[in-house]
């Protein structure tokens, strides 16, 4: 029996995670489940899961979430804050980590899980685009397991000889491609992105995501995120990453060798299909995903990005280029450009110039330590939230 916690129990990749655990309950058992305020979802998975430990992030949350355990799972241990997600991630019986934290806030506890050696699930791609070099410093120092989550990235690591830390080169591999929906804004003009609701933002159509990520993949900021995240993961740079629009979802990734042979991941668009792979790895299980039909999909599109209509994907290539703090800088900025866009205070069309204005006003350093990348990412939200009021906030 492997046990498992999952950080971010109760977003779209947790739940997911659940499915697949529930699937297999003769090899899975969950240890510890964490949310930050949904005190009664994460309620009703203790009660159907019964983990030894549960954490709210939110202190009031985990107030709330230990009485309604009290005598509902009362065999259920709640902690709370960044300390307990910390605590839960080294436990003794914990094999592996499904890191499902959205944003800036799971760097911690994933770092932790990597720090106590764990076999890490990582979706929370903030984590490593804010501080890849430390993280995958962590990751090699304890050996811990890193097994990418993100479609993209568990494609390529499907793609990949198992080797392939050794250098891309040294591998046979020339290039990684990238696909891309291209969002729900794929083919709409930049006039028409000016006056797009938070909501129209959110609505993918092969996706079905939380909200932040929802709008990171209608700037593209994703794929920007996603170019960093490839680079630390497959010990490679942003020259040797190549985006690729492919509107169907079908390709999830693909990596190129020396001899001319191009390796694709196919499968439908449900990320049950990399959690699986990374909960078994390197064993196959079912993931409750239906087999793909390719006659019912007849045809694989590609495309070349527009970067003028999704500036946010060549600020991420900026980024990746000019290195150290810069790609903190850029999660950060567009962490908080994303919030006020969902919460209606600036435009879909607001959310480039504010990062590259937050880009440009602060300077890149090398970041060597923890405190230094969690230093320039509370600088750069100021500096956004600075940005956003001088010249973006919307007039109401
Ligand atoms: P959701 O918004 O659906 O879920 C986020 C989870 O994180 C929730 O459990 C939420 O708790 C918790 N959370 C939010 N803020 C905090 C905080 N400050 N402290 C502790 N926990 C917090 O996000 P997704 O599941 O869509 O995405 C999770 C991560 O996976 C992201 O990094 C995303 O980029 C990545 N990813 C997601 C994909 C997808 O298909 N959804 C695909 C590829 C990558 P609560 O419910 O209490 O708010
Ligand atoms: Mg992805």
């Amino acid at each position: 029996m492997k046990g498992i916690c999952i950080l971010g129990a109760t977003g779209s990749i947790g739940v997911s995670t659940l499915d697949v655990v529930a699937r297999h309950t003769d090899r899975y058992r969950v240890v510890a489940l964490t949310a930050n305020r949904q005190v009664e979802r994460l309620a009703a998975q203790c009660q159907q899961y019964r983990p030894d430990y549960a954490v709210m992030a939110d202190a009031d949350a985990a107030e709330r979430l230990a009485t309604i355990l009290h005598d509902t799972a009362p065999e259920t241990r709640v902690l709370s804050g960044v300390a307990g997600l910390c605590e839960v991630v080294a436990l003794e019986n914990v094999d592996a980590v499904m890191a499902a934290i959205v944003g800036a806030a799971g760097l911690a506890p994933t770092i932790a899980a990597a720090r106590a050696g764990k076999r890490i699930l990582l979706a929370n791609k903030e984590a490593l685009v804010m501080s890849g070099n430390l993280f995958m410093a962590e990751v090699r120092a304890t050996g811990a397991e890193l097994l990418p989550i993100d479609s993209e990235h568990n494609a390529i690591f499907q793609c990949m000889p198992t080797d392939f830390a050794r250098g891309l080169a040294a591998v046979g591999v020339t290039r990684i491609l990238l696909t891309a929906s291209g969002g729900p804004f794929r083919d709409m003009s930049l006039e028409r992105m000016q006056g797009v609701t938070p909501d129209e933002a959110c609505a993918h159509p092969n996706w079905s995501m939380g909200r932040k990520i929802s709008v990171d993949s209608a700037t593209m900021m994703n794929k920007g995120l996603e170019v960093i995240e490839a680079a630390w993961l497959f010990n490679t740079d942003h020259e040797h990453i190549e985006v690729v629009l492919h509107p169907q979802s079908i390709i999830h990734s693909l990596v190129r060798y020396v001899d001319g042979s191009v390796l694709a991941q196919m499968g439908n668009p449900d990320m049950r299909t990399p959690i699986a792979h990374a909960l078994a790895w390197p064993e196959r299980i079912d993931a409750g995903v239906a087999p793909l039909d390719l006659i019912a999909v007849s045809r694989l599109d590609f495309q070349k990005p527009d970067l003028a209509r999704f500036p946010c994907l060549r600020l991420a290539f900026e980024a990746a280029k000019v290195g150290g703090s810069a790609s903190t800088v850029l999660n950060a900025a567009n962490e908080v450009a994303v919030e006020y866009f969902l919460s209606g205070k600036i435009a879909f069309t607001s959310i480039a110039p504010v990062i590259e204005q937050v880009l440009s006003n602060i300077p890149a350093t090398e970041l060597v330590t923890l405190e230094k990348v969690m230093e320039t990412d509370m600088i750069a939200r100021e500096e956004a939230r600075q940005v956003i009021e001088m010249h973006h906030r919307k007039v109401v």
